[in-house]
C-alpha cells in the first residue's frame, strides 16, 4: 500500500531524520522530481506541449540512495534500448512480429512498474499550486502526517 498527500508547492514539509525504505537514522538527501502535462497546442504540423514540475528533497540513508540512482539509469538506458532493438528484431525477424510486440509489450510494462510503483517517494499529478506526493511505506507515511499535520490536504 501506499499514501498519498496533496502537498502546497510552497510548504516545505518535515521529514523524520531516518530513511524513507529502511528507518536508518544515517541519511542523505534524496531528490523526487515530477512532471505533468499542462497544456497541448496544436499548429499546423505540430504540436507544443507545456508542463509543470516539482521537485522535493526527502532523507534516504546512503545505501537505498544508491539503489534508486541504479534503478532509475537502468531503467533510462532499457527505456532508450528497447526501441532499436524491437525495430532490428522486425526488421531481421518479421516472421516473429506478433512475438516481438507482445514482449515489447511485457518489457515496458515491467519499465512502467519499475520507475512508478516501486520509488519510495513520489511526485505525481503537478498543479500551479499543489501536487500529489505518493509514500509507499504506510508507517513512514503516518510520522510525516504527525510532523505536518497542519500541511496536508487529505486526498
Ligand atoms: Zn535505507
Amino acid at each position: 500500500m501506499a499514501q498519498i498527500y496533496k502537498v502546497e508547492k510552497n510548504v516545505g514539509l518535515k521529514w523524520p531524520q531516518k530513511c524513507v525504505v529502511c528507518g536508518s537514522s544515517e541519511v542523505v538527501p534524496a531528490t523526487a522530481q515530477g512532471a505533468s502535462i499542462d497544456d497541448i497546442r496544436w499548429y499546423f504540423f505540430f504540436f507544443r506541449i507545456t508542463t509543470k514540475s516539482a521537485s522535493l528533497s526527502y532523507p534516504l540513508c546512503k545505501r537505498h540512495r544508491s539503489i534508486w540512482r541504479a534503478i532509475r539509469v537502468l531503467t533510462y538506458v532499457l527505456l532508450g534500448g528497447v526501441g532499436p532493438i524491437v525495430i532490428l528484431l522486425l526488421i531481421y525477424t518479421p516472421a516473429h512480429a506478433a512475438t516481438i510486440w507482445g514482449i515489447t509489450g511485457v518489457a515496458i510494462s515491467a519499465l512502467w512498474f519499475l520507475s512508478a510503483r516501486l520509488p519510495p517517494v513520489r511526485i505525481l499529478k503537478v498543479r500551479d499550486n499543489y501536487f500529489m506526493l505518493r509514500i509507499k511505506n504506510d508507517r513512514y507515511a503516518l510520522e510525516i502526517e504527525q510532523l505536518n499535520a497542519d500541511k496536508l490536504g487529505a486526498w
